[in-house]
């Protein structure tokens, strides 16, 4: 095996004599992998964000369901996180749009080196990022507080210090995704509003 997917089409027809007895079938074999390997880097666009290659809000969403499936049926928790950073715009007036793009694939990497396999993390847009994580809201605003520390202690040349707000909300029962997105979007409203670099966790 080289790892080469080989992936034939194959169209026939049936081929008949002169007088109308069927003399057997003829074919044409066409070998397709190139079109596969396209049509899985076509997918692995459309679900991945290209700057920082993590998922996307859609592959997200996506994943999001699974994840509330499963903590339901198993009565496990559910915790999400939401993280914005602080003052990015300014970062990108001060610095420019390309200094503002390496910001975001560097918090990306802090915050994916810090996440396990059972969390489900992803550019939610612009300099926003959601997490899932099976945790209770203790453990997921500790996890949420590790973030935002790792974040302010990791200065990036040539903007410096830099850091992030957090909003935490625990899946409640028989609450649906967009009220929990909503719970910890108020959350993160107020961890801005109360100064930034900062994590607040929702109520019911
Ligand atoms: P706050 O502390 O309240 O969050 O302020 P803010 O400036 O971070 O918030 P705001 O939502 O006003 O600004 C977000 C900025 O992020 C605006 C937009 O131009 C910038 N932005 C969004 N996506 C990208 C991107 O992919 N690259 C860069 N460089 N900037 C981006
Ligand atoms: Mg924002
Ligand atoms: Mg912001």
């Amino acid at each position: 095996k080289d790892g080469r997917v080989i992936d034939i089409s194959i169209s026939s027809q049936a081929v008949f004599d002169d007088d109308g007895n069927f003399a057997g079938v003829e074919g044409i074999y066409r070998d397709i992998t190139q079109r596969k390997n396209l049509e899985r880097e076509l997918h692995r666009m459309a679900s991945t964000d290209t700057l920082t290659g993590m998922a996307n809000r859609r592959v997200f969403l996506e994943r999001a369901e699974a994840a509330f499936a499963h903590a339901r049926t198993e009565n496990q928790p559910l915790a999400l996180l939401m993280l914005d950073l602080d003052h990015f715009k300014h970062i990108n007036d001060n610095h420019g749009h390309i200094i503002g793009d390496r910001v975001l694939t560097s918090v990306a990497q802090t915050i994916t080196r810090h996440l396990r396999a059972s969390d489900t993390l992803a550019r939610w847009g612009g300099e926003e990022f959601v997490i899932l994580t099976p945790l209770r809201l203790n453990a997921a605003v500790a996890l949420a507080e590790k973030m935002r520390q790792l974040i302010a202690d990791r200065p990036i040349p040539p903007v410096g210090a830099i850091s992030a707000s957090l909003g935490v909300a625990e899946l409640n029962m028989g609450e649906n995704g967009e009220e929990l997105l909503h719970r910890a979007d108020a959350a993160l409203y107020r961890a801005k509003a109360t100064g930034r670099n900062r994590v607040a966790a929702a109520g019911d």
